[in-house]
């Protein structure tokens, strides 16, 4: 689409959405616009050749026919839309680098737990919290659990796929998905059928799982739930270095165990200096098998050499893992920018057998350009590995980011496991997906054939 009568359209196109959605559902206020313009990504990220845009206005939907109505304008318009959830997202995937219109989900939030299903029906706006809170009279819970618990919608959740906390267990987001309703870039709505499985041809709900918000909007999912676990047994162990806690995670499942939490990780590790790691784990379920399975569990630890910790510092972990997503809920909330742009990460996904290798070869390339490595782990998996590191300006961080993410490819690797890949990895999709992304861009060219959802989101 041409930028240059792209005021002269969205002229148009605010003066319909105002006639037919009405004024209360519209903001065009300098401090909307500014606020729900980014998300969680520091602007200092954005990909060279990206810049922030100033949105054409915000739009809050109350329902999926206010939703349809909305893209349905847009598109005639040729204006962009960028579906919002609860901003948390660190890779810009909400991020407005096109001025369009913001639609924010966080109106629809009706929840309706349906306890002989074991399922949830909710609106796309609504946080994994209150899914919890309504779940929870029933002796039902969400399996997934990320840190942003209380701020993450289940729009925003499922098109990221992200991963939370218990995701060992019970999977990442994407795995709860059981069926969903989405406004397509055309204004057409799908409804998939919400069962436990289905031989019915691909399943067009996995089109919207990851896709954030490319090929359209979801306004509705059914989730699996999960009994409340009877009992929780957490446990904490210390180990010699790095290779000792990994071999004990790997013996763990290869004993046929998958813990809810498996947290892992070390401070300050350097080429040459490998520090005392620490690993989380719950085993839990019915009582019976969550002990039975906590044995088996101590055995594999100390034959790894682990040691067990405080019970009263795991407990600390555990009650705290929320900490720093409901800091930044409240810093959103007071419009205030969150998180420290000069330590980055990343978070890739391995073959467990090429981690320890990865581990070693990245602490070498930082070591090499004076980078200092806060941390390195393992989440729910042996094979999903983060590295936390700081140093250098802004071009030196972007060109190792650049670097450790093409490392974990060429060892077989996804160069990211739950944040997805909005403005910040879209320059490396190529890289990623080889043929595959043309394959991708040829479903959104069918699907959204004038270019208007998020677009320069994806690599697509
Ligand atoms: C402190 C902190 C901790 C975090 N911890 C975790 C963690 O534990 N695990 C994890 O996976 N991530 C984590 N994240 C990242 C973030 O919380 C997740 O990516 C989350 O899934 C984003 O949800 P959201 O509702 O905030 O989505 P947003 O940021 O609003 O949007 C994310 C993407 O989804 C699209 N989108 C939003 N709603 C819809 C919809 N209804 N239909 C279609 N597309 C939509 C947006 O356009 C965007 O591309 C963390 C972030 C912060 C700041």
């Amino acid at each position: 689409m041409s930028k240059s009568d792209l005021p002269l359209r969205s002229g148009d196109m605010l003066n319909a959405m105002m006639a037919s959605l009405g004024s209360s559902r519209i903001r065009t206020d300098d401090a909307s616009l500014a606020l729900l313009a980014r998300d969680a990504m520091h602007p200092s990220r954005l990909p060279a050749g990206s810049e922030s845009a100033r949105p054409l206005c915000v739009v809050s939907p109350c329902n999926t026919t206010e939703v349809q109505e909305v893209v349905r304008l847009a598109n005639a318009h040729q204006v962009p839309v960028i579906p919002l959830g609860g901003g948390s997202g660190l890779m810009g995937g909400a991020a407005s680098v096109t001025p369009g219109v913001v639609l924010d989900l966080c109106r629809l939030t009706e929840v309706r737990i349906r306890p002989a299903d074991r399922m949830v029906e909710a609106g796309a706006g609504a946080t994994i919290a209150a899914l919890n809170a309504a779940a929870e009279p029933h002796d039902l819970m969400c399996g997934h659990d990320p840190w942003t618990v209380s701020v993450a919608t289940v729009g925003g959740t499922i098109a990221t796929s992200s991963l939370g906390y218990l995701g060992g267990k019970y999977g990442a987001m994407g795995d709860q998905v059981l069926g969903l309703e989405a406004v397509l870039p055309t204004g057409e709505v799908i409804t998939t059928r919400a069962v436990e499985k289905a031989s019915t041809g691909p399943g067009l709900h996995r089109l919207l799982i990851g896709a954030e918000g490319c090929f359209g909007v979801v306004t509705r999912a059914t989730l699996r739930l999960f009994p409340t676990p009877q009992v929780r047994l957490l446990e904490g162990w210390e180990f010699d270095d790095f290779a000792a806690g990994f071999e004990a995670i790997n013996a763990l499942l290869q004993a046929g165990i998958r813990p809810g939490l498996l947290e892992y990780g070390d401070d300050d590790p350097s080429t040459g200096h490998n520090p005392p790691t620490a690993l989380y784990v719950s085993y839990e379920g019915p009582a019976a098998v969550a002990y039975a399975e906590a044995q088996t569990g101590r055995e594999v630890c100390l034959q790894s050499g682990g040691q067990m910790l405080e019970p009263s510092e795991v407990r600390y972990f555990w009650d705290q893992r929320h900490a720093s997503g409901d800091a930044y809920a409240r810093a959103r909330r007071a419009g205030e920018r969150h998180g420290r742009p000069e330590i980055d990460y990343v978070h890739v996904a391995l073959p467990p057998s090429a981690v320890l290798a990865y581990r070693r070869e990245s602490l070498k390339l930082l070591a090499a350009r004076g980078f200092h490595v806060h941390q390195t782990g393992l989440w729910t998996h042996a094979g999903l590995f983060s590295l936390v590191y700081s140093g250098g300006g802004v071009a030196a961080m972007a060109e190792a980011h650049a670097q450790l993410l093409e490392l974990a490819q060429d060892a077989e690797g996804a160069m990211e496991y739950c944040h997805g890949v909005g403005l910040r990895l879209a320059p490396l999709m190529r890289r990623e997906h080889g043929e595959g992304l043309s394959v991708l861009r040829r479903i959104k060219r069918d699907l959204d054939p004038n270019g208007i959802m998020n677009p320069g989101k994806l690599g697509l």
